[in-house]
């Protein structure tokens, strides 16, 4: 049976589908990479005081809700921006999906101290659905995707898996 897809699989999706491959088939290599080490930090470190880490359904990850009818998501930098609008957008339309509607997200990058408001569109809900149907075709292929050199692939902790 297929899992549920996640925030996080959004977020991969549009970053690297490789790297979508190996996530949903449960291949992790995440302890090691120190971007991910910067940004539990962060997590933790930021925003102490709000609430924080809302879990839904084990589907969606939400950092935390600031105030009422706002959803927050912290990234590192705005580098692979798109990724983490899709991966709020996403937050949105589950929770839409689930008869919650009528919430803006938010996105914070505490390091620039900038914040970034996103919202749910019809355009993009038709979008999101497309998303998943291809998420589902990758992630249930036998064997992932070609790995293709991009910017980031040094600082992806799937590095050694794909390169070496
Ligand atoms: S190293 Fe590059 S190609 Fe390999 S999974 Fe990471 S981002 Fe994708």
């Amino acid at each position: 049976m297929d899992k549920p897809i996640t925030g996080m699989m959004i977020y991969y999706y549009m970053v690297c589908t490789r790297k979508l491959w190996y996530f949903y088939n449960s291949i992790s290599m995440e302890q090691e990479n120190e971007n991910v080490k910067i940004g539990k930090a962060l997590d933790e470190q930021s925003y102490a005081r709000e609430d924080k880490h809302i879990n839904i359904d084990d589907v969606i990850n939400i950092d935390f809700i600031r105030s009422k009818g706002v959803l927050h998501e912290v990234k590192k930098s705005r580098k692979i921006e798109k990724a983490g609008i899709w991966q709020l957008k996403y937050y949105l339309y589950y929770l839409k999906q689930k008869g919650v509607g009528g919430i803006k997200g938010k996105i914070a990058y505490p390091l620039l101290k900038q914040t970034l408001e996103v919202d749910l569109t019809q355009d993009d809900e038709n979008e999101l659905a497309g998303m998943i149907e291809k998420i589902y075709e990758v992630v249930n292929d036998s064997l992932p995707p070609k790995a293709e050199k991009k910017a980031f692939c040094k600082a992806c902790a799937y590095f050694d898996l794909c390169y070496i």
